[in-house]
């Protein structure tokens, strides 16, 4: 039987993860190209964070090596960026030259970090965040130059902060919002990790706004002036205030974009030829910038490649933690809750213990745990499973434990099966 043609845009984390589903599935099907920007084989973009901070190296985050692709007779062609897809005569065509026909295309191009539109946002030394490149530049600046800024107090901004620290930079963190993590934790525990790392040796500026970066007189940056005039030494400046899907591609094929590539629960596009998946994609308004989502996706677009067709996507609740070593936090759902809602919360500011539970009409619909994580994931799964907390609900603080010993002693609690308590 002659092959069909599979070529996907973008070698990284979600692509690569769809391609080892497929495979899983059927590897008669497709003859499979790969164009990725990148230098690099599929290495795992998560712990780049690690590696900044010296805990990893960059030859032990590598997913898929260069052997991987020729055992599974992928051709992959690095280096190169699909500057064109197109649909008409299904090809995409690279900066380079290089064209490859398609019968089914894969865009999993990622995102690209948000550079602040401000004077200065071009000069050397401003970076974002993203790979292994920008990597590389804050280890080797490390070694040159003395004080960094990171723009950006969410979970990149603070592992990019304390990677550059224990790399012995001086780091102030400048963040527009009330506190740190508004996103994943609320004010109290915010407080509590600003606290832990300030211990630590890093500085913050929060409600801070950063109105330019000046030069410091051989093109390089010197310095960052801030709304209220305080102008602070900076000679790296990583910004981390967010992500952009990279949609530039998908939009000039015609293929409908709002922040992010329209997908429908197969992760197709318009175009039922061509799918999109992980940061790049939209799925129901959503594009998720967490990887579990995005490894949930996969295996239904590999479903849907393979031709089986009897798996949708329907969404994900996200979970979140910070990677600094020593410190622990966790939130998923709706950690902040609001009207309609009830919190149990669990302060020891001694211990420096924080937990707060939301409930829906009985329902857990979120968690903001810092300091002690350990039934972050069983409180995940309550959420996921969505169901009635009501005889556990007293419990409910003291983790997955507690519910067990107390279903042991007491015979009115319906039993809750041990593995649930993982
Ligand atoms: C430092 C860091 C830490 C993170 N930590 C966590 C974490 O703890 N937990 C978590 O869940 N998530 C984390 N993330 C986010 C996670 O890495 C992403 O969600 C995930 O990598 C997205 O996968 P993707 O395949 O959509 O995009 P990517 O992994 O970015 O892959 C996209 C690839 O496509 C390439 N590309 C783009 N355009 C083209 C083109 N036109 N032609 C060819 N190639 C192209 C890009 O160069 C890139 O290699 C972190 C991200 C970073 C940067």
């Amino acid at each position: 039987m002659k092959k069909l043609k599979l070529v996907m845009i973008g070698n990284g984390m979600a692509g690569t993860r769809t391609l080892e589903e497929l495979l899983k599935l059927s590897d008669e099907l497709y003859d499979i190209t790969v164009f990725g920007a990148e230098p690099h084989a599929n290495y795992n973009r998560i712990l780049l964070s690690p590696v900044l901070a010296g805990e990893q190296t960059f030859e032990e985050i590598v997913l898929n090596d260069l052997d991987w692709y020729s055992r599974n007779n992928i051709t992959l062609l690095l280096n190169r960026n699909v500057v064109e897809i197109d649909r008409i005569k299904r090809r995409v065509i690279a900066d380079d030259g290089t064209e490859a026909e398609y019968d089914r295309l894969l865009i999993a191009t990622g995102s690209t970090p948000f550079i602040l539109p401000i004077p200065g946002n071009t000069l050397q030394g401003v970076i974002g965040y993203r790979d292994i490149a920008d990597t590389q530049t804050m280890i080797n600046t490390a070694k040159t130059h003395q004080h960094a800024v990171v723009i950006g107090g969410g979970l990149l901004g603070l592992e990019a902060a304390n990677g550059l620290m224990l790399r012995g930079m001086h780091v102030t963190v400048v963040h527009i919002g009330e506190w740190l993590l508004e996103r994943q934790l609320d004010k109290t525990s915010g407080q509590l990790l600003q606290a832990a790392l300030e211990a630590r040796g890093l500085q913050f500026r929060l409600r801070e706004q950063t109105l330019a970066l000046h030069d410091a007189g051989n093109g390089r940056v010197g310095s960052i002036e801030f709304k209220n005039g305080d102008i602070l030494p900076a000679d790296l400046v990583v910004m981390a205030a967010g992500i952009r899907p990279r949609t530039e591609l998908a939009e000039k094929s015609g293929l409908p974009c709002t922040r992010g590539i329209l997908v429908n629960d197969t992760m197709q596009t318009y175009d039922p030829r061509i799918y999109a998946i992980g940061e790049c994609a939209s799925h129901r308004g959503i594009a998720y910038g967490l990887v579990a989502p995005l490894f949930e996706q996969a295996k239904v677009c590999a479903n849907h490649l393979a031709q089986l067709g009897f798996a949708t996507y329907k969404g994900s609740v996200t979970s979140t933690k910070l990677k600094v070593t020593g410190i622990d936090l966790f939130s998923a759902g709706d950690f902040m809750g609001g009207e309609g809602t009830e919190t149990i919360t669990l302060c020891d500011p001694i211990s420096g213990v924080y937990k707060k539970l939301v409930i829906k009409d009985d329902v857990l619909v979120g968690a903001c745990l810092y300091g002690d994580t350990a039934d972050g994931g069983w409180y995940l799964q309550k959420i996921r499973e969505n169901h009635g907390i009501g005889p556990i609900r007293d419990h409910l603080m003291f983790g997955a434990q507690s519910i067990v010993a107390t279903v042991d002693e007491d015979d009115d609690l319906a039993p809750v099966p041990l593995q649930e308590a993982s």
